[in-house]
């Protein structure tokens, strides 16, 4: 299908914004064939941190899709401006949202739980945060000396580290803090999609984990009505130029295969904030611009419409629709 481009937005011919210095990535991430199509183009019209216009490729051979060429890794402090929202969600989100939130996590751990054939011991949260999830699970069990978390923001560490959780400010790729084959169960929520090479990642985290221990995954799905809907450029979930690799079940399933992982389960989670970034950019940056109407589907601070969306996602995901967000479950074989 060809992808229609929209045409470069006035905003990003500000020479304020900075053209941002770049990395190509010529091979597939995902099974290193090199031919490869556009499959959408677009700006950071969410935080508008660079003015290049960037592209999302798919790979001829397995149908992966990664951002080519990508932001150089000297600029990630450009594009994760200290305001980004991930850091200091709990302070920007409006209480009522933060509730629900955290009903929706608790929601999430127990329909993980309840495809583990044990209760688990140890625990890794990767991209822990302020630690949620370990929290979460120190009240399933997991003792805090087993109960680890790995974050690149390191200011939230400080207290979860003086009450002894096992946290570490490092790379998977380059960290030691977890002991081989040890885990019961690890989770990864929307981190996969903004690592450079997902492989090396997935394989570290299988050396990690217990033979018969699971994996969580959970990461913006491709194939989701809206992301047919804003395919060519305003979908949420490309959220661009900070997603570098975007899966359907049917790659994530390969990716975990590659390290040796067994997929076991295949659920959808709400992707309300990718409903309303996709119509908050088209409204905002689409032929005539209607940066008021825009503004209601901001999910930061428009209460209402998240509480919609987040309803309207929720019941696609029961009645069996598959939402943009996929959450797999991946078990390390017995004796491996
Ligand atoms: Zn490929």
């Amino acid at each position: 299908m060809p992808v229609a481009s929209p045409p470069r937005p006035a905003e990003f011919d500000n020479p304020a914004i900075p053209e941002i210095a770049t990395t190509d990535v010529p091979l597939c991430p995902l099974c290193g064939q090199g031919r490869f199509h556009t499959f959408a183009t677009g700006y950071d019209y969410e935080l508008q941190t660079s003015r290049n216009e960037w592209r999302f490729v798919q790979c001829d051979a397995c149908s992966h899709v990664w951002l080519n060429p990508r932001p150089a890794i000297s600029t990630l402090s450009t594009i994760y401006p200290t305001t980004y929202y991930a850091y200091n969600y709990a302070t920007k989100i409006n209480p009522i949202a933060v509730k629900a939130k955290e009903m929706l996590d608790v929601a999430k751990m127990k329909s993980i739980l309840a495809h583990l054939k044990r209760a688990p011991r140890s625990f890794l949260d990767v991209g822990c945060g302020d630690g949620r999830f370990l929290k979460v699970m120190e009240k399933k069990g997991v003792p805090r000396e087993r109960d680890y978390g790995l974050e690149l923001d390191a200011a939230v560490l400080e207290p979860l580290k003086k009450a002894g959780y096992q946290v570490a400010c490092e790379r998977i790729e380059d960290s030691t803090l977890v002991p081989e084959c040890s885990l019961d169960l690890v989770t990864m929520f929307h981190v996969i999609e903004h690592v450079d090479d997902p492989g090396p990642v997935i394989r570290k985290l299988a050396t990690w984990m217990a033979p018969g221990g699971v994996l969580a995954i959970e990461t913006p799905n491709l194939d989701a009505l809206d992301q047919r809907l804003f395919h060519d450029s305003y979908w949420g979930g490309y959220h661009i130029p900070r997603h570098w690799n975007l899966y359907t079940a049917k790659t994530l399933a390969r990716q975990l295969k590659d390290a040796g992982l067994e997929p076991v389960a295949t659920m959808y989670q709400t992707g309300h904030s990718f409903w309303m970034y996709s119509m908050h950019h088209w409204m905002r940056f689409e032929g005539n611009p209607h940066p008021r109407l825009a503004r209601l589907f901001d999910p930061i601070g428009s209460l209402a419409f998240l509480a919609g969306f987040t309803f309207w996602d929720k019941l696609r995901g029961l009645l069996g629709f598959r939402t943009s967000a996929v959450l797999m479950l991946a078990r390390k074989p017995e004796g491996a």
